[in-house]
């Protein structure tokens, strides 16, 4: 296989990287379990992916990612009010617990209660980094040519079941593709 030293379109990027938010930590990958990604394929949020493009093995970066480019603008019209009684377990529910919805497609949403009245629960549909600028600490520690099938998926198959592989025929021995 080729030698791949700079990042771009259809490279298999392997980072170690520091998430925070607001001064908190969020989320974090280390050098021994690092986040693998594909170049050009909308794996990760776009301000990183703009700024790691063109970058080598071994540069550390650190960049400041507006909403916009990140999990999106805060939008108030992402709360949702539901009936009461068309949720199951409507009385265990409280402000912060974490919800799936189904739409009439069968597609799955997941939500924040925001707020629980007599007659009415309000779901918060916003991603919960929604609104927030994201500052992450990188270190780029391997680069390699995605294999066809990547290409073809769309994201790397080395992380056993990360990218949720809904195309996927799993084979039971080692859970990839
Ligand atoms: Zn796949």
């Amino acid at each position: 296989m080729t030698q791949v030293d700079t990042i771009m379109d259809g490279i298999v990027v392997s980072l170690a990287y520091l998430l925070t938010v607001d001064g908190e930590e969020v989320d974090r990958a280390t050098a021994e379990s690092p986040l693998e990604y594909l170049h050009g394929a909308d794996n990760i949020v776009p301000g990183l992916e703009q700024a790691l493009e063109g970058r080598r093995v071994g540069e550390r970066i650190s960049v400041a990612v507006p909403p916009e480019q990140g999990y999106g603008t805060y939008d108030e019209e992402e709360i949702d009010e539901y009936d009461r009684d068309e949720i199951p377990d409507a009385d265990q529910l409280e402000p912060g617990t974490l919800i799936e919805v189904e739409d009439e497609n069968g597609f799955i949403y997941e939500g924040v209660i925001t707020e629980v009245t007599d007659s009415l629960v309000l779901v918060d549909f916003n991603h919960p980094l929604a609104g927030k600028t994201l500052h992450f600490d990188v270190e780029i520690l391997s680069l390699r040519e995605a294999e066809p099938e990547e290409l073809d998926h769309g994201h790397p198959h080395a992380l056993d079941g990360f990218y949720g592989d809904d195309d996927d025929d799993y084979d039971d021995e080692d859970g990839r593709a």
